[in-house]
C-alpha cells in the first residue's frame, strides 16, 4: 500500500530511444544490419541482446563506421541497465563519452549532458534543470538524428512534468510522438513507445481515462512489431490506469499480461516493479495473503538484481500484507527497516507516509495506543511537510519568475536573428536590383519587379512572424483566464511604474492581491472524475470573473488556484469583494452532466502597499507570499474561507521579519491585524 513506483521518472539517456545506424557505405551494411537484428532482439529478449551486444561490440575496431559504433554502445548499456546492472551500464556510458570526444562528435557528448539535467530534477532544482535543459536543446538545435531531438523533447516533457506544468509537459510529448513520423527505422516501435510516455503523462495528471484510450491506440499496433518489451510496459501503464479507477479486476489481468511479457522478455527490473504493484493491489482489495505471497516473490527479484528502493519496497508491502493478518510482530519485523531507511533518507513526505500506513494497520488490530503514536506522528510530519510545501511554493514563484524573463530573453534573440535574416536576404536582393538595373534596361525590367515582389514578400513574412510571436500565450487553455506570465508581466509594468505612482505616498487606495484555491479539489476530481475537475476550473473561473469588477485581473495561478488582483481598491471594499467572491463561487453547487458537485474555495488577501511599508521594503512578492500564507491558515482552520493581512500592529521592523520567517508565530503574536470572512454555508466537501 504504501507507494506505487512509477516508471515515468526514470529517463535513461540511452533508454527508450532506438538508436539506429545509418550506415552509408556498402561495406558497412552487413554490420548495420547485424545491429538492427540485435536491437529488435533486444524487443523480445533481452538477456539474449546483451549477449550478443557484448559480442558485436567487442569486435568492433577503429575501421567500423563511427556511427554504428556510438549506437552499439548505447544499445548495450540500455541493455544492462534493464538486466539490472546499473554499474555496466554506467562503465558503457563512460566509453561512448570517450569515443564521442575523440571524434569531436557534439551532439552525442551534448546528450550525454543530460545526466545533469535528471540529477538537478531530483535535488528538487526543476528550473535550474529546465534552464540546463534548455542550452543542451541549443546546442542540438541543427542536430541530424532524429532519435536525439526526440529525447530532448521528452526530457522537457519530464521537467514540465516535475513542475507541474501539465500543458507543456504534454506539448513536448506531443512534438516527441510527431518525430517519430521522420524516423527511418523501427518507426512502429517508437511511436508505440511515445504513446507509451504519453498514457504515463496522462496517469500523472490523473487523467487515468484519457490514458487508457492512448494504451489502446498503442496496443493496436502491436500486431506489427514483436516486442514483449514493449507489451510489458503498455500494460503497465494501463493496469496502473485501471487501478487508479477501480477497476481492480481488470487492473490485475493488465498487470499480469505485463508480468508475463516482461518475464519472457527477461526484463527483471520491470518483472520487479509490476510484482510490487500487484502486490499493492491486493493490499488495495485487502487480499492480504495474496499481498504477502507476490510481495516475497517482489523480493526475491529485487535481491536479485540489488535494487535497494524496489527491496524497500517489497519489504513493506510484506509488512503491510502480515499487518492485514493480524501478524503485527512479524510485520514489524519487516516495516521497521522500511522505517529506518526512509528516516534515514530524511524525506519527511515519505516517512509520514509510511507512519501513517503503520498506524492504520495498528488501527486495524485494535492496537489504539500504539497506533496512536504513529497518527500523531503522522499528523506532525504532514504539517511540516505541508508548511515547506508553502515556503517552496513562493521560492519556486521566484525561479518562475527568472524562468519566465530567460524565456521572454530566448524569444527576442528569436525575433532580432530572423529580423537580421530578413535584413541580409533584403540587403542582398536590393544590391541585386541596383546592380542589374543600373546596366541592363527594359529587358531586366520584368526581372527587378519580380526581385522587388520578392522583397516585399520577405517583409510581410517578417511582419508575420512579428506578430506570432507577439502572441505568446497570455491566456489560460482551459479556464480562457490570464495566465501566471501575463500576471508576471503585469507586474514588472507596476514595479516600473510604482516609483512615481500615488500609490507610494496615497495609502487611501491600495492595490488588492487575492490568492483561492479550490477546497478538496483532488477529491473532485476522484469522485467525478478529471474531466469533471476540468468542468469545475471553468466554472468556477466563469463566477470568479463575474464576481469582481470589470476593471479587475482574474488569472489561473496554477492547477486550482486563482488569483485576483484589483488595482486601487478602497480598503472599506475588500471584505465585500472577498465575501461576494466566496459567495459566488460557493453559494450553489456546480452542475456537471447528472452531478451536482459542492465547490468551496479557501483564499488569502492582502493590499498592495501593505499595511503603507514602501513597496522598496515589502515587494508584491512578499506581499504574495504573504497572502499565500493566509490561504494556508484559512486551510488549516476549516477551509471555505478567506484570511486578509489588514496591516502591522508592531513596529515594521519587528514584525516584517517575523511574518516573514516564522509566519504562525507571527500571527499568534498578534504582529498582524488578521480579518477573516467566512464563505456561505453548504453542504461541506470532504474526502471521508
Ligand atoms: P486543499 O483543500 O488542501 O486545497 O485540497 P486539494 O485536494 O484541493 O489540494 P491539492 O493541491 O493536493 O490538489 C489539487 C489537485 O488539483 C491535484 C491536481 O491533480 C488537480 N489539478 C491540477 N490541475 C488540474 C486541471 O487542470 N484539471 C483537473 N481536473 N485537475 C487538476
Ligand atoms: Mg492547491
Ligand atoms: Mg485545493
Amino acid at each position: 500500500m504504501i507507494k506505487k513506483l512509477f516508471k515515468f521518472v526514470g529517463i535513461c539517456i540511452f533508454s527508450l530511444g532506438v538508436m539506429s545506424a545509418h550506415a552509408e557505405a556498402v561495406d558497412q551494411k552487413d554490420t548495420a544490419d547485424r545491429l538492427e537484428a540485435i536491437q529488435l532482439l533486444a524487443e523480445r529478449d533481452n538477456h539474449a541482446a546483451l549477449k550478443q551486444l557484448k559480442d558485436f561490440v567487442a569486435k568492433l575496431d577503429a575501421t567500423t563506421d563511427y556511427q554504428i559504433r556510438i549506437d552499439a554502445l548505447g544499445d548495450l548499456a540500455r541493455a544492462y541497465e534493464d538486466s539490472g546492472d546499473t554499474e555496466q551500464s554506467k562503465l558503457v556510458i563512460q566509453e561512448i563519452k570517450q569515443l564521442a570526444e575523440a571524434n569531436k562528435d557534439t551532439d552525442t557528448l551534448a546528450i550525454l549532458r543530460l545526466s545533469e539535467v535528471y540529477a538537478l530534477r531530483d535535488s528538487g532544482k526543476i528550473a535550474q534543470a529546465i534552464a540546463k535543459l534548455d542550452e543542451i536543446a541549443l546546442s542540438l538545435k541543427a542536430t541530424k538524428r532524429i532519435e536525439y531531438a526526440m529525447r530532448i523533447e521528452i526530457n522537457y516533457a519530464s521537467m514540465y512534468l516535475a513542475a507541474s506544468k501539465f500543458d507543456q509537459a504534454l506539448s513536448h510529448t506531443l512534438t516527441a510522438l510527431k518525430l517519430t513520423e521522420q524516423l527511418k527505422r523501427h518507426q512502429t516501435l517508437s511511436k508505440m513507445r511515445r504513446l507509451d510516455t504519453l498514457a504515463s503523462l496522462y496517469y500523472t495528471m490523473q487523467n487515468p481515462e484519457k490514458a487508457l484510450v492512448v494504451v489502446s491506440e498503442a496496443l493496436a499496433l502491436t500486431s506489427q512489431v514483436n516486442s514483449p518489451r514493449i507489451v510489458a510496459n503498455l500494460r503497465q501503464t494501463q493496469a496502473m490506469a485501471l487501478a487508479d479507477l477501480k477497476r481492480y479486476p481488470e487492473a490485475l489481468v493488465a498487470y499480469e499480461r505485463s508480468l508475463q511479457a516482461s518475464q519472457e522478455a527477461n526484463l527483471p527490473r520491470l518483472e520487479a516493479l509490476t510484482l510490487s504493484n500487484i502486490a499493492d493491489l491486493y493490499l488495495r482489495t485487502e487480499n492480504f495473503v495474496k499481498a504477502e505471497a507476490v510481495a516475497r516473490q517482489a523480493l526475491k527479484k529485487a535481491q536479485a538484481i540489488k535494487d535497494e528502493l524496489a527491496t524497500y519496497n517489497a519489504k513493506a508491502n510484506i509488512g503491510f500484507a502480515l499487518g492485514g493478518q493480524y501478524k503485527i510482530n512479524q510485520a514489524m519485523e519487516y516495516l521497521n527497516p522500511v522505517l529506518a531507511h526512509s528516516r534515514e533518507q530524511g524525506d519527511k513526505a515519505d516517512i509520514a507516509l509510511t507512519v501513517g500506513e503503520i498506524g492504520r494497520m495498528l488501527e486495524r488490530a485494535k492496537m489504539y495506543r500504539e497506533a496512536l503514536e504513529y497518527t500523531r506522528e503522522e499528523q506532525k510530519l504532514n504539517d511540516e511537510v505541508f508548511r515547506a510545501d508553502r515556503a517552496k511554493a513562493v521560492a519556486t514563484l521566484q525561479e518562475q519568475f527568472d524562468a519566465d524573463q530567460r524565456q521572454k530573453q530566448i524569444e527576442l534573440l528569436a525575433r532580432e536573428n530572423q529580423i537580421k535574416d530578413a535584413d541580409l536576404k533584403n540587403g542582398r536582393l536590393q544590391q541585386i536590383i541596383m546592380l542589374l538595373g543600373s546596366t541592363v534596361a527594359v529587358f531586366v525590367g520584368i526581372f527587378v519587379f519580380m526581385l522587388y515582389r520578392k522583397v516585399k514578400q520577405t517583409n510581410a513574412q517578417l511582419a508575420e512572424v512579428n506578430q506570432q510571436l507577439e502572441f505568446h500565450s497570455v491566456r489560460d487553455p482551459l479556464t480562457g483566464l490570464h495566465n501566471r506570465r501575463s500576471f508576471l508581466e503585469l507586474m514588472k509594468t507596476r514595479v516600473e511604474n510604482v516609483e512615481n505612482d500615488r500609490r507610494e505616498t496615497d495609502g487611501a487606495n491600495p492595490d488588492c492581491l487575492m490568492i483561492l484555491d479550490i477546497d478538496h479539489f483532488k477529491h473532485i476530481n476522484d469522485t467525478w472524475g478529471h474531466a469533471a475537475g476540468d468542468a469545475v476550473l471553468i466554472e468556477v473561473a466563469k463566477r470568479l470573473r463575474s464576481a469582481v469588477r470589470d476593471s479587475d485581473q482574474t488569472m489561473r495561478w496554477g492547477g486550482e488556484e486563482f488569483l485576483v488582483y484589483s488595482p486601487r481598491t478602497k480598503p472599506q471594499q475588500l471584505a465585500p469583494m472577498v465575501e461576494r467572491v466566496l459567495r459566488s463561487i460557493g453559494a450553489t453547487p456546480i452542475v456537471v452532466g447528472h452531478h451536482t458537485i459542492p465547490v468551496t474555495v479557501s483564499a488569502g488577501y492582502i493590499a498592495l502597499p501593505f499595511s503603507g511599508i514602501p513597496e522598496q521594503q515589502c515587494n508584491w512578492e512578499k506581499a504574495m507570499q504573504f497572502a499565500d500564507m493566509a490561504l494556508y491558515l484559512g486551510k488549516v482552520n476549516g477551509r471555505n474561507r478567506a484570511y486578509g493581512l489588514i496591516s502591522l500592529l508592531k513596529p515594521v521592523e519587528q514584525a516584517l521579519p517575523m511574518l516573514e520567517h516564522d509566519f504562525s508565530s507571527a500571527i499568534k503574536e498578534n504582529m498582524v491585524e488578521v480579518n477573516i470572512i467566512l464563505g456561505p454555508k453548504t453542504e461541506a466537501l470532504a474526502p471521508q
